[in-house]
């Protein structure tokens, strides 16, 4: 079988692979915990916090500080951060170099989904923004599963939707995740996706557990264009 054969399907991650959306997410963090004292640095939120959930970022930065969150406090800080992430990017946000031919290059061969661990509102206004909203035939976000990523559901789910608008059932090691933290290149791999890493937001040798890195978007360009040959 060629490898071209093998690639059935390509998901992308959506914060730190398409958008360069951490940072925002990190200050709408800061901004909603800034009064209990919990604001940490952009380096303590990259090594203990990035790739979770707002649920998971949450109940761990107050785990961390030993202090309690009870589910109605939780579902308010949601909700803040939630209003915090739309203020700060609602005059637009940076897409990574080389995104726009990657999407236009995959969208034109292969069935794409997009899996995040973010709200649905966080990811519809920038995609729109971006001139995206068009190119997912599914959207999986932490909305549709119980638990985000590392865990493997939302990518299962990515998956399943898939199959089901092509008509047929989609191998999972057929289907490229495309990802930049160790949470969600655990949550693909224990799905059975192949992954694909970009340092983007953690150095080559943080992400090495995935199947392949890459330093940045044009290489996988270059690397699906390969796979056609
Ligand atoms: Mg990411």
């Amino acid at each position: 079988m060629t490898e071209r054969k093998s690639i059935q399907a390509v998901v992308f991650d959506f914060d730190g692979v398409i958008a360069d959306t951490e940072p925002l997410h990190y200050q709408s963090f800061c901004r909603v915990v800034a009064p209990d004292g919990l604001a940490c640095t952009w380096e303590e939120y990259v090594r203990d916090y990035i790739g979770y959930d707002d649920r998971d970022l949450f109940r761990a930065a107050y785990r961390n500080a030993s202090r309690t969150l009870s589910e109605s406090d939780l579902r308010d800080r949601v909700k803040a951060k939630a209003l915090a992430f739309i203020e700060l990017t609602a005059d637009g946000v940076h897409a990574y170099d080389g995104i726009p031919e990657l999407i236009h290059h995959v969208h034109a061969r292969y069935p794409v989904a997009l899996c995040s661990g973010a709200l649905r509102s966080d990811i519809d206004p920038i995609l729109g923004q971006l001139g995206l909203s068009h190119v997912f035939q599914t959207i999986v976000t932490a909305e549709d599963v119980e638990v985000s990523k590392p865990d493997p559901a939302c990518y299962r789910l990515a998956v399943r939707r898939l199959g089901e608008a092509l008509g047929r059932t989609l191998v999972s090691g057929d289907c490229v995740a495309i990802e930049d933290t160790p949470s969600g290149i655990q949550a693909a791999k224990a799905a059975g996706l192949t992954v694909w890493a970009v340092a983007h937001t953690h150095d080559p040798e943080s992400i090495a557990q995935a199947d392949q890195v890459f330093d940045a978007l044009p290489e996988i360009l270059d690397r699906l264009g390969g796979c056609e040959q």
